[in-house]
């Protein structure tokens, strides 16, 4: 079901769900503020379980270790493009009687043992914003199997009307009853005709971009100071590639900074993925975050740096920010 926003994708996934006031619902701190926040938005709290100490992923026993009482779902994202180990996080979902929400924003044909991502499980959330891999304008959808879960966020996009202007068409009839306040979260239909044309060059998008990532890891293998990223671990998986995050070994704490400064100078248009949700004011501030409470995703944050990725990227390109790259690890 389309929507328009990613954002309006994760609040509808959370309303269909049943989240509301009270609720606490398990997520990670290295994912991009839109995740925690759809919680709040349903008068919820989000709780963050650590990354795992060897990825960028959440850790499927830190999930565990923080399910209580009034826990109700946990929204997994895969990181960059890399698939989440789904598997585990189901298992547990389902003997503990939560919801899987999967935040699929940056994840948008990549694969999972043999299936894509979203077209399995509870509910997948996708965004079209400009940065992803295709784009609306702005935009985003939900995947679900689930008829009823389908139907109450049809209407949660509609003002909780129990018809839309075109089933009253339909129908030749005005009538219709709002079940309960809600939000005008409908995709355009000129977004929609531009997402229909987006879709068809994904499989060439997605090519490009994994063709990006194994030159760049080709190119940079011999490097020490970096960790590269790695691909699924799963068997039949594929990374879809949003983001190439690199990781910075070293114990000069001020290296990835100085990188990071020396390639904007010269250009390149790296980036940093993500401050973790816990030192964020807004978070900090209404829930009491404290540093050092999610040591793996303060670590990943502070040795990563985004690479360029996307699929009109020429060989020159990705020559020149291997070329700069290696000259910012030393001046
Ligand atoms: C982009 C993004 C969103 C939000 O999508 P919008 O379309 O910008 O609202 C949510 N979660 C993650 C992980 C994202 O990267």
């Amino acid at each position: 079901m389309a929507v328009n926003s990613g954002t309006a994708a994760l609040h509808s996934a959370l309303f269909a769900a049943g989240i509301g006031p009270g609720d606490e619902v398990i997520t990670t701190p290295l994912t991009f503020v839109a995740t925690a926040a759809a919680v709040v938005h349903c008068g919820a709290r989000p709780i963050f379980a650590d990354i795992q100490s060897d990825g960028f992923n959440i850790d499927p026993e830190k999930i565990k270790a923080k399910i209580r009482r009034r826990t109700k779902a946990v929204i997994a994202v895969h990181f960059a493009g890399e698939p989440c180990d789904i598997r585990r996080i189901r298992s547990i979902c389902k003997s503990n009687g939560l919801s899987l929400i999967e935040d699929a924003a940056h994840a948008l044909g990549a694969v999972y043992r043999g299936k894509p991502v979203g077209s399995t499980g509870d509910l997948t959330t996708f965004s079209f914003h400009p940065v992803k891999h295709i784009t609306t304008a702005e935009g985003g959808m939900i995947t679900t199997q689930n008829p009823e879960w389908d139907r109450r966020m049809r209407m949660f996009r509609n003002h909780g009307m129990t018809a839309d202007a075109r089933q009253r068409v339909q129908t030749r009839s005005w009538k219709y009853d709002v079940l309960f306040p809600a939000f005008n979260y409908r995709l355009s239909d000129i977004c929609a005709a531009l997402g229909e044309s987006q879709l068809a060059k994904l499989p060439v998008f997605l090519r490009k971009r994994k063709r990006i990532a194994d030159e760049y890891r080709k190119r940079l293998r011999e490097v020490d100071e970096i960790q590269l990223p790695a691909d699924p671990r799963e068997p039949d998986s594929a990374h879809a590639w949003h983001l190439f995050v690199i990781r910075i070994l070293s114990k000069d704490v001020g290296l990835r900074d100085r990188i990071f400064e020396r390639m904007r100078h010269r250009g390149i248009g790296v980036n940093v993925h993500y401050p973790p949700l816990h030192l964020l004011t807004c978070f900090r501030r209404r829930f009491g975050f404290k540093p050092g409470q999610f040591p793996n995703a303060e670590r990943t944050f502070r040795q990563s740096i985004s690479l360029p990725i996307f699929p009109a990227m020429t060989s020159a390109d990705i020559d020149r920010v291997v070329a700069e790259l290696k000259r910012s690890l030393v001046t």
